[in-house]
């Protein structure tokens, strides 16, 4: 999950409570990974993305963040295909009251998601998209969930590739990658977290946090600046060289 603001009122509230003792003795260099740098993934890259069906309309209860709970709600849904993955369905709010806007919807966030690796796709079955409301959310049973509200803000910002790596992340790799023994060690031993919200959410953060520097650098090295990768060196040596073994070059294609 990824919010803005609330995020930060978070860790704050978060080291008020527990204090010094969750925390590491060097403060974490970034806030939220997925403004790092914006340009890790580029609306212009590649993407595995074929196209998109309407289906029909859908009745259905998911989550939203709105209400903080699930609710009844019908959907546009579409099937949207790749060239090397299995069709995802994608189910737009019908809030947005036109067919026309939500293919538009669905289209965009379809192409971004053919524009994630291989590896973050293949457990993404289910993408719901609220029109508003702005914290994301992701589960390891393949459902994300787009709150729509900051859309004009994160185009703008560089960031809506970024938000749906990071929530992709929880889908396919979180529980692969949290409960492993050199994963907690690595996280022992280095330094700091990579971000604030990683260090809020150890268990639940710092694995999307943190994987998305970790493809950064492998595969997108000439997009990040001296200064930026001197701190992520410094933080998170000990993460970065075992999610190097993990998911080197060859395991971080489309
Ligand atoms: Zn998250």
């Amino acid at each position: 999950m990824v919010k803005r603001g609330l995020q930060t009122l978070l860790v704050t509230a978060a080291l008020c409570l527990f204090g010094p003792q969750g925390a590491k003795a060097d403060k974490p260099p970034f806030e939220g990974s997925i403004f790092i740098e914006p340009d890790i993934i580029k609306k212009s890259d590649t993407s595995m993305y074929l196209g998109l069906n309407f289906q029909r309309v859908v009745s259905k209860n998911f989550y939203d963040d709105r209400a903080r709970e699930a609710l009844p709600a019908e959907f546009f849904r579409f099937a949207a295909t790749y060239k090397n993955s299995k069709p995802v369905t994608f189910d737009i709010n019908m809030e947005v009251w036109d067919v026309t806007i939500a293919t538009g919807i669905a289209d965009g966030y379809g192409r971004i998601l053919g524009q994630l690796p291989l590896v973050l796709r293949t457990n993404v079955k289910h993408v719901v998209v609220h029109e508003t409301g702005e914290g994301w959310f992701a589960n390891a049973d393949g459902l994300v969930i787009i709150q729509n509200g900051d859309f004009a803000l994160n185009k703008r910002q560089g960031v809506l590739e970024e938000l749906f790596f990071h929530e992709s992340v929880h889908t396919s790799l979180d529980r692969k990658i949290e409960r492993m023994r050199g994963w907690q060690q690595a996280q022992k031993s280095d330094p700091a977290f990579i971000t604030d919200y990683a260090e809020w959410s150890p268990i639940y953060e710092d694995v999307a946090e943190t994987f998305l520097i970790h493809y950064a650098l492998v595969m997108r090295p000439e997009r990040v600046s001296r200064r930026t990768l001197r701190k992520i060196n410094k933080s998170i040596p000990n993460r970065l060289r075992f999610l190097g073994t993990l998911y080197p070059a060859s395991k971080l294609g489309l």
